[in-house]
């Protein structure tokens, strides 16, 4: 499917306070459906600051606005968001297994009923889309890093989000795991019209995988094609005497 075009999540002037410390100022940014956006940036920079903003989770100034297809505002002017966090604290030993979770995050019915075997087929069928099928019966505690992260992008996008928003994680995902991780949005950008904005930490997936690029440091330092944030001053002074975190 090709991008719709529109700038489909408008963020203006965002400010974030917290203990006297600005966090982020004057964040504006408009990001296309169909794209992905990769915000990248040093460790401290404001990034899951900013998706916290974005998902209602901090209070902000400033604005958030989402129209869904043709510019028109989404259906009751919320868009649907999926998320996955960068991390979960799971107890390696819970009893909970991918379908409790799948069940309990889209609400399809009471968890203490029995089974259903239509329920079962269509996690199934969706998770087969995130290479997780047989994930369905598994104990969530025992997931690697790589399988968890794929879970977790499965149940986002259960039902299909207008925006999905990703915090990737910086440990616990090997480097195969991470390249599988881009293949699956990839497939995601390329059959759904949905904004995709993620955080991440390794340069090589963001110069291969996003459309667009924001460079964070309490503000918008850059923001444009890899290639162009890339070869910025502010790219370099970021990324060339610290790692990226
Ligand atoms: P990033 O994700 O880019 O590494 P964060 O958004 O997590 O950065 O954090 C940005 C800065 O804000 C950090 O210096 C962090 O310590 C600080 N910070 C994050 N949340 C809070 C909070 N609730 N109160 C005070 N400081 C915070
Ligand atoms: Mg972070």
């Amino acid at each position: 499917m090709s991008s719709c075009g529109l700038h489909c999540l408008k963020i203006s002037n965002i400010g974030v306070q917290a203990d006297g410390k600005t966090l982020l100022q004057d964040v504006s940014l408009h990001v296309h459906c169909g794209q992905l956006t990769a915000i990248i940036g040093r460790n401290g920079a404001g990034k899951s600051t900013l998706l916290k903003a974005i998902l209602g989770e901090v209070s902000y100034t400033g604005s958030v606005e989402f129209s869904g297809h043709n510019g028109t505002p989404v259906q009751g002017g919320k868009p649907r968001i999926g998320y996955v966090p960068q991390a979960l604290s799971i107890d390696c030993h819970t009893p909970a297994s991918v379908y409790d979770m799948l069940l309990s995050l889209t609400g399809a019915y009471p968890a203490f009923f029995p089974k259903r075997r239509k329920m079962v087929e269509k996690f199934r069928t969706h998770l087969a889309r995130f290479r997780a099928a047989e994930l369905l019966d598994q104990p969530i505690g025992r997931l690697s890093g790589g399988e968890l992260q794929r879970v977790l992008l499965a149940a986002a996008t259960l039902p299909t989000p207008d925006l999905l928003v990703l915090d990737e994680p910086v440990s616990g995902v090997d480097h195969s795991g991470l390249a599988e991780l881009y293949e699956l949005l990839d497939a995601l950008k390329e059959h759904e019209d949905m904004v995709i904005l993620i955080v991440s930490h390794d340069l090589t997936y963001v110069r291969e995988h996003a459309d667009k690029v924001v460079l964070l440091d309490k503000t918008v330092q850059a923001f444009g094609t890899p290639e162009a944030v890339f070869a910025t001053e502010a790219f370099h002074s970021a990324f060339m005497g610290g790692g990226a975190k």
